[in-house]
């Protein structure tokens, strides 16, 4: 049985949906996380750098590591 009806898209864009947008939401396609003033890019001691999205939440865990090319949710503001 198909549930929905064969129209669940598969694409990579399904894949790699910003956890910021919920399921029912589109975000905001035309802005990526990467311009937005929430994006922090941590370094640790050993200089990796990592992005994270200040609102969602930041811990020293890959868990909330965020894709600088994620499609911006609606609580985007541009950086200044
Ligand atoms: S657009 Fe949304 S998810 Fe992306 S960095 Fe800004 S607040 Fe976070």
């Amino acid at each position: 049985m198909d549930l929905f009806n064969g129209a669940l898209p598969e694409d990579k864009r399904e894949r790699n949906k910003n956890p910021m947008i919920g399921p029912f939401d589109t975000g905001l396609p035309e802005a990526k996380c990467k311009s937005c003033k929430y994006l922090l890019r941590v370094s640790t001691p050993s200089r990796r750098m990592f992005s994270k999205c200040e609102l969602r939440g930041v811990t020293r865990g890959k868990g909330t590591d965020h894709s600088m090319y994620y499609d911006a949710c609606l609580e985007y503001k541009e950086r200044d």
